[in-house]
């Protein structure tokens, strides 16, 4: 089997090859997340949530080394990578602060003397992880799943496999029981073998629509549950009574933080035609700012992509959408896995830069003939993650919140991530929800109860 490489996209070299994990290699670390979860399970949820205080601390403690892998690994410049451990260490307190709460038996009234819903861990869970935020999507993933008392298994995206072994230290090193969580090294080909393995019991999948399909079928053949978080091709619609300085500023933010590799990040901006130049003046003007260079220099505010292959293909995306009568009138010019911030005009339904998710820095501007116009536009997508509305009408636009066919509806501001709030898609953009109550809920037994007294 090749070995496992991790590059710096930045300047093509090597970081680091790991080799890849044999058959047998894998099946033992199953076998040990089964039997890990055999005691893991006993352990009180309080118990389990307090160890969540060391993971967060040990996050902090090493916020430098963490960050600097993902830089070196996916490109990102060193303060998101900062931003994104903090992130990490958030989604531990707010489950450490409620995972008892939201874990405690219900009680239903029925005609039983007594009835409730227990929710029981299901046993060890499988994680097929993305590059894009290399800590961030493991933790909201693993921090409730395994504090609902299952085991997990994270295969992680090979470019970060140095990632991948941070956080599995980060669980040693906070105390966990051994095998709690562990990480596989494998390459993609094998995860079926992991899937078919009878003593894992679930799956979640973060990544692309055909990874997604490829697992979820797996799954499906095995009768095991799987959670999908798919791409996105998020709506940002301005309407004309929006505050645009406010709406641009968010654009930018939405659009361009990891360099656009984001699945919720705003990818076609729908502005109504009133606002349209003014909107768009402002935004060149603010892109101005970027600074590129290299990833691991604090001053660099604009990374690279995560590799150059994946630049390459937004490249193509680009060009077919400009040979179907879309303008490049900002940027468009990329050097290797450098791909600058772009603006593409005059794009519509019909082009790969509406109809297809562009996972990079490239803003699409659509214009609307007017706010029904923007919406129906929004809602043409096979995907469905979010949509961002700006307008200063707030009692106006609660009563279309229901047109929108999205797992999120955010109002003048941008669609985002919070532990206290469900997240995921609708359509193709997957099933499950991560995150909050409902999060912590996705790998349990919900288990009825009836008790009836003679
Ligand atoms: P990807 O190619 O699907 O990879 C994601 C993960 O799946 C990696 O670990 C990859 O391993 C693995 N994988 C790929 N093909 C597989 C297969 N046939 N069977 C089993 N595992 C497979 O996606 P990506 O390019 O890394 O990430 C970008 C996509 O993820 C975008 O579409 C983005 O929108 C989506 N995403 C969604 C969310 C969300 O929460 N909805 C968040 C972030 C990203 P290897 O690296 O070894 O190939």
């Amino acid at each position: 089997m090749n070995n496992i490489t991790s590059l710096n996209p930045y300047d093509n070299s090597v970081l680091e090859e790991f080799k890849p994990l044999t058959a047998n290699e894998v099946s033992k670390k199953v076998k040990a997340a089964d039997i890990a979860f055999q005691s893991w399970k006993k352990v009180s949820i309080s118990k389990r949530a307090k160890l969540l205080k060391k993971v967060g601390d040990i996050l902090l403690e090493n916020i430098e080394t963490y960050a600097k892998t993902i830089t070196l690994e996916m490109g990102k410049p060193i303060s998101e990578s900062i931003a994104e451990i903090e992130k990490c260490a958030w989604v531990c307190d707010f489950y450490a602060k409620n995972a008892e709460e939201f874990l405690a038996d219900e009680i239903i009234e029925t005609d039983a003397s007594e009835s409730f819903i227990s929710y029981d861990p299901l046993g060890t869970v499988l994680a097929v992880m993305p590059w894009n935020y290399p800590f961030w999507q493991v933790f909201r993933f693993a921090v409730p799943t395994v504090t609902a008392g299952n085991t997990a298994l994270l295969k992680h995206a090979s470019n970060v496999s140095r990632c991948a072994l941070h956080i599995e230290e980060v669980f040693q090193k906070a105390g966990y029981p051994e095998n709690v969580f562990q990480t596989l090294i494998i390459s993609s080909k094998q995860v079926k073998s992991v899937i078919e393995n009878d003593l894992v019991k679930a799956i979640s999948l973060t990544g692309s629509e055909k990874a997604g399909a490829s697992v979820a079928s797996i799954a499906g053949q095995q009768i095991k549950k799987s959670v999908l978080e798919l791409g996105g091709n998020n709506a940002f619609i301005v309407l004309k009574d929006a505050d645009i300085e406010w709406a641009v500023k968010t654009a930018i933010r939405a659009r361009f933080q990891n360099t656009g590799q984001s699945c919720i990040a705003a990818k076609r901006f729908i502005i109504e035609e009133s606002v349209y130049d003014q909107f768009l003046e402002l935004f060149q003007e603010k892109l101005d700012n970027f600074r590129s260079g290299n990833p691991s220099d604090q001053s660099t505010n604009f990374g690279v992509m995560a590799r150059e292959d994946l630049a390459k293909e937004l490249d193509e995306q680009v060009k077919q959408s400009v040979n179907k009568g879309a303008k490049i009138t900002y940027g468009g010019t990329r050097e290797k896995a450098y791909f600058p911030p772009t603006i593409l005009e005059n794009v519509k339904p019909g082009m790969p830069a509406f109809d297809e998710e562009l996972f990079g820095p490239v803003a699409s501007f659509i214009v609307a003939k007017d706010e029904q116009h923007a919406f129906e536009l929004a809602n043409q997508s096979t995907f469905g993650l979010g949509v961002s509305i700006f307008t200063k009408n707030i009692q106006k636009i609660k009563k279309a919140i229901g047109q929108f066919e999205d797992g999120a509806v955010f109002i003048n501001e941008l669609v985002k991530s919070d532990p206290r709030l469900p997240f995921g898609g609708t359509k193709k953009s997957g099933f499950g929800r991560e995150l909050s109550r409902e999060g912590i809920l996705e790998f349990v037994n919900t288990k009825t109860v009836y008790i009836k007294k003679t």
